[in-house]
């Protein structure tokens, strides 16, 4: 007699908890601050697929504080640079320096409290968000991999791509030989989260998706967690490859990634120090070659 209600009441208990995660998890969502209206836009249909240079002049900004009221810390404090059009530029220093709030400022989820943000000659405030990023494509650090198969993940990038087009970018991003290797190829399944794949592997089918897009700018946050060499070496040739078409930013925690990029910026406590070729740069800055010899580079 006591043993079934018992059971029922721990099952109606965690039901509610579950049910109490899921609440908290909303209202975390509903708390996010909302996007200022698009009502200020002054530019419509300068974007497309021709890629497009990225610069910050003078760029100040801080997250707001816990409290949601207040600025925090500031976080870029005059930060200027520039990413010319179909080129790779990595932006590089220390953790905390304000790299991906950089890209975060391209993509417009935040307006920066001084300075400007201009993409393709534009300032982004002028722009309607969806131009900017439908034009824009941005890989996350964990970047997100869909369950179900390679083929889904890929078609969100482009619906109407042709299995041959989807090869193509797989082997673009060196993964050809996953597809090859298996038999069920471009309909095998990524697990639950992509977990069937590895965290480079992840990242890298990102990459392909985002280019399937054809992107006039693609914003690239690369893993912090590490990667064996041989993902971390696909990832900087699949980085490499990704030509003229389209303007690459790419937030770099490897030095692999920027060593052969066309412009290689040096952020640090939300500068930017210092800008060249890792050739250059060895020779001009201190900060970047001491990031180079650690990675054993010089
Ligand atoms: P890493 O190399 O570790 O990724 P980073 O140079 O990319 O670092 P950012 O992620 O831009 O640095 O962070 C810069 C500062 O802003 C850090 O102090 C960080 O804690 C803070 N920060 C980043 N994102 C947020 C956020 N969404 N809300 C509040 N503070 C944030």
């Amino acid at each position: 007699l006591l043993v079934q209600p018992l059971a029922q009441g721990i099952a109606a208990v965690a039901a509610v908890q579950t049910g109490l995660g899921a609440l908290a998890r909303i209202e975390e969502v509903l708390a996010l601050p909302e996007e200022t209206a698009d009502d200020d836009v002054r530019v419509r249909g300068v974007l497309g697929h021709a890629p497009v240079e990225v610069r910050l002049d003078d760029v100040r900004f801080a997250y707001v504080d816990e409290t949601g009221e207040a600025p925090g810390p500031p976080v870029l404090r005059g930060a200027s640079l520039v990413a010319p059009a179909g080129r790779r530029t990595a932006l590089v220093g220390p953790s905390g320096a304000g790299k991906s709030t950089v890209l975060a400022l391209v993509e417009r989820f935040y307006d920066v409290d001084g300075g400007r943000v201009l993409v393709g000659g534009h300032d982004v405030r002028d722009l309607p968000r969806a131009e900017l990023r439908a034009a824009t494509a941005y890989v996350e650090q964990d970047a997100p991999a869909l369950a179900g198969t390679l083929r889904d993940n890929l078609l969100l990038g482009r619906p109407d791509a042709t299995d041959a087009e989807l090869l193509a970018v797989l082997d673009q991003v060196n993964l050809g030989e996953l597809v090859a290797q298996r038999a069920t190829g471009l309909d095998t399944q990524v697990g639950d989260d992509g977990v069937l794949l590895s965290g480079g592997q992840r990242q890298r089918l990102a990459i392909a998706r985002a280019l399937l897009a054809r992107p006039a700018l693609l914003l690239l946050d690369e893993p912090t967690a590490s990667l064996d060499s041989r993902n971390e070496q696909a990832l900087a040739d699949a980085v490499a490859a990704i030509g003229p078409t389209t303007t690459v930013l790419v937030v770099a925690h490897r030095l692999s990634t920027v060593v052969d990029a066309d412009r290689i910026v040096v952020v640090d406590d939300g500068r930017v120090v210092a800008e060249g070729t890792h050739a250059e740069l060895v020779g001009t800055s201190p900060l970047y070659r001491d990031l180079a010899a650690r990675q054993l580079l010089v």
